[in-house]
C-alpha cells in the first residue's frame, strides 16, 4: 500500500479509521506514540501509564508501539486540542502541531511569571484579570506608558516584563539590558492571534535632561509567539546603544522613557 492509497482511504472512509483509532480508555482519537498490549490492542500514550493491564483483554502491556496505527493517525484530520476553549480548527497531525503552538485559544502562561515565580496558566481573556488580581503593579493602563528608571545600572544585566493595557488590547512589554554588548533592548508583543500584532505600532520617546535632544523610534508590534531570541537577533525591536542612552540620562543613573501605543491606520 502506498502513502497515496492510505490518503485516499482516509478521505473516503475517514469515520471508520477514526473509530479504529479510538482509545478504549479515554475514547479520544489516539495520536502517536500509540502503544499496544501483547495481543495487539492499542491505547493512547496518556492512558497507558495509568494501566496495569490491557483494558480490552487484560493481557500484559508491552513497550512496542503500533506503527500501523500511528501511520493511520497521520492521515486523519484532528480537532485542535483547544476545542473546549473555543477553537474549532481541524487539521492533520503535522499541521496541528504548528497550529497548537500559536492557537489563540491555547493556555497562556502568566506574562510576568519570570518576575514573580507565578505558575498560573489560563485563557487569553483571563490574562488581564489575573494580572490585575495578582500583579497589579506590572500593569500600565494607558496608550502612553511612562517609565522612570531610577538608579539605572548600566553594568548590571537585567530583564523584566510588564503588561500594557492599551488600545483596548493587551500587550507584553519586555526589556533587557546587556552590559557586555552595551545595549538596551525593548520590545512590545501583542498577546493574542499572531495576525493582529502588525496592526499596532509602538513609539519610544526619549528627551535629554536639557530638552535639546529628542529621540523617537517607531516599531511594529511583534507577536507573543515570536521568541525574544529571534526578535533580538533580527533587530525587530528597539535597540539603544549605551553611548546614546547616556545622552538621555540624568546624573548618570536616572532616565525617563515614554512608549506610545497606537493602532496603524
Ligand atoms: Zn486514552
Ligand atoms: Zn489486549
Ligand atoms: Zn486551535
Ligand atoms: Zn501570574
Amino acid at each position: 500500500m502506498t502513502t497515496d492509497s492510505i490518503a485516499s482511504l482516509s478521505l473516503e472512509d475517514g469515520k471508520s479509521i477514526i473509530k479504529l483509532l479510538e482509545c478504549p480508555v479515554c475514547l479520544d482519537t489516539m495520536k502517536p506514540p500509540i502503544f499496544q498490549c501483547q495481543n495487539g490492542h492499542s491505547m493512547c500514550s496518556s492512558c497507558k501509564p495509568g494501566l496495569s493491564s490491557c483494558p480490552t483483554c487484560r493481557g500484559a502491556l508491552i513497550d512496542t508501539r503500533n506503527l500501523l496505527a500511528e501511520q493511520l493517525a497521520y492521515n486523519v484530520i484532528y480537532p485542535c486540542n483547544n476545542t473546549a476553549r473555543g477553537c474549532y480548527e481541524k487539521m492533520s497531525l503535522e499541521d496541528l502541531k504548528k497550529h497548537e503552538a500559536v492557537c489563540p485559544y491555547r493556555l497562556y502562561e502568566c506574562p510576568v511569571a519570570k518576575e514573580n515565580g507565578c505558575t498560573w496558566a489560563g485563557c487569553r481573556s483571563d490574562i488581564l484579570h489575573h494580572t490585575e488580581l495578582k500583579h497589579d503593579k506590572y500593569i500600565y493602563r494607558s496608550d502612553l506608558c511612562s517609565f522612570k528608571y531610577e538608579e539605572f545600572n548600566f553594568l548590571q544585566e537585567c530583564k523584566f516584563a510588564c503588561i500594557f493595557s492599551s488600545c483596548g488590547e493587551i500587550f507584553w512589554f519586555r526589556s533587557k539590558r546587556d552590559p557586555e554588548k552595551r545595549k538596551l533592548y525593548e520590545v512590545v508583543q501583542y498577546i493574542g492571534p499572531a495576525e493582529n500584532a502588525s496592526k499596532y505600532v509602538y513609539e519610544h520617546r526619549l528627551v535629554s535632561p536639557s530638552g535639546d535632544q529628542k529621540l523617537t523610534f517607531t516599531n511594529v508590534v511583534r507577536s507573543d509567539t515570536d521568541t525574544l531570541k529571534d526578535i533580538y537577533a533580527t533587530r525587530k525591536c528597539f535597540i539603544l546603544e549605551y553611548d546614546t542612552l547616556e545622552m538621555f540620562t540624568q546624573n548618570g543613573t536616572t532616565f525617563e522613557c515614554q512608549i506610545k501605543m497606537c493602532r496603524q491606520k
